[in-house]
């Protein structure tokens, strides 16, 4: 079964296809900067590599462009349209509703739409992806799978806001959580990886956006972001967890309207806001430098990890392994290590010599003294989505 993986955000589709079951990456590649005259089209296959500049005016003229591809005599890698079986869409929210990968039908359309309004910036775009992919492919099987769905066992004690109880009953307002693809994946990698029936696991995902998720015998049961995915972390540019008072000293007192409040929080926040940059390389080669702001980002990031690390362990009685994953997880041995440091009360003991290599596939990180395991996992969110659109096909 071969299933095409579509990650479809406001002005990029990413994809990738996989022979399924046996897991087989056909091609992966992306359309950026869709609505510009210099958007961008990548197309990787073991033998293609192609990356080219055109103008791509919307998602469905990204999507035709990236099927001409996957059919093209020379580099492509299907011989017709109607080999793939499924599409598999990544979608952001799906409220109280969803807690499974889901075949999708005009009610869970309608549905993905209604949850606009909780994820504005994901939603509409997961959901022109789903349209225009059942125009381009109308044999093909269309599945969602949700990153809020490994998050709905997160019980009441940690998934509602001490607000009025009818905000939560009645609007849905409570945590949802994200990243939950990846989440599901790293843990469960880790959980075979360390071969436990029960287990105490704690995921990092450290990347653009960066959440942590308490994961107890497989399942999600406390998570960093929350309502939105504004919550808890240090970011690239989002700020995680503020006193919401600071927000009503900036409408009543500095002349801020919420519009402006949001993208402060949003946009130019965390790291960005700390150091001036927000990508995490340019940081830590300014620190090196001397860069006081840029050092003090960096432990500042750190020290928000470790209490959430902390307030982890103590919920759960108990830490198997920590899991490093995405861009930051899987690449900053100095984050890794500014992290791990001073956590011996709690049985965490990096091996600096291992932390220093990055590797493809999990390591472990740890001295053999450890008591807890420290993992890097890269994370392989297209997989797991097609693991799941192909498990609930079969
Ligand atoms: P992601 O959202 O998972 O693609 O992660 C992107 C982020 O990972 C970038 O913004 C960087 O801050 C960070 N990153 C990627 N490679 C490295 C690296 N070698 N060292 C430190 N940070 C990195």
């Amino acid at each position: 079964m071969k299933i095409l993986v579509i990650n479809s955000g406001s002005s990029s589709i990413k994809f990738q296809l996989l022979q399924m079951p046996a897991e087989q990456l056909l091609c992966k590649g992306m359309a950026d900067r869709i609505g510009g005259q210099d958007s961008q089209l990548s197309y990787k296959t073991e033998t293609a590599n192609i990356q080219e500049t055109l103008a791509i005016e919307n998602h469905k003229q990204g999507l035709q462009k990236i099927v001409e591809l996957l059919l093209d005599k020379e580099v492509g890698v299907i011989g017709d349209k109607s080999e793939i079986t499924a599409v598999g869409h990544r979608v952001v929210q799906g409220g109280q509703l969803f807690s499974e990968t889901t075949l999708i039908t005009d009610r869970v359309k309608q549905e993905i739409q209604a949850f606009a309004d909780l994820a504005p910036l994901h939603n509409p775009p997961n959901y022109e992806g789903i349209l225009v992919s059942e125009q381009l492919f109308p044999a093909a099987r269309q599945v969602a799978v949700f990153d809020t769905a490994f998050h709905q066992t997160i019980p009441e004690i940690a998934n509602q806001y001490a607000i009025p109880k009818k905000l939560y009953l009645e609007y849905g307002i409570q945590v949802y959580g994200f990243h939950g693809v990846s989440h599901q994946y790293v843990s469960q990698q880790a959980i075979k990886y360390l071969a436990l029936r029960k287990s105490k696991i704690i995921t990092l995902h450290l990347g653009n956006g960066c959440s942590m998720t308490a994961v107890k015998d497989g399942q999600s049961i406390d998570h960093s972001m929350g309502f939105t995915p504004s919550n808890g972390l240090i970011m690239g540019s989002r700020s995680g967890d503020i006193d919401h008072g600071i927000i009503f000293h900036l409408v009543d007192k500095l002349g801020y309207d919420l519009d402006k409040v949001n993208t402060l929080l949003n946009k130019e926040s965390g790291l960005l806001g700390l150091t001036g940059f927000r990508d995490l390389r340019d940081i830590e080669a300014q620190a090196e430098q001397g860069n006081a702001d840029c050092r003090l980002a960096l432990d500042m990031s750190a020290y928000r990890i470790k209490k959430y690390i902390g307030a982890y362990a103590a919920v759960m009685n108990g830490l198997d392994a920590i899991v490093f994953t995405a861009g930051i997880g899987e690449n900053s041995r100095l984050m890794r290590a500014l992290v791990c440091a001073d956590m011996d009360f709690l049985g965490i003991d990096l091996d600096e010599t291992k932390n220093a290599h990055n590797a493809e596939a999990i390591q472990e990180i740890n001295t053999p003294s450890s008591k807890v395991k420290v993992l890097v996992i890269p994370t392989k969110e297209e997989l797991e989505i097609a693991r799941q659109a192909h498990k609930l096909l079969s």
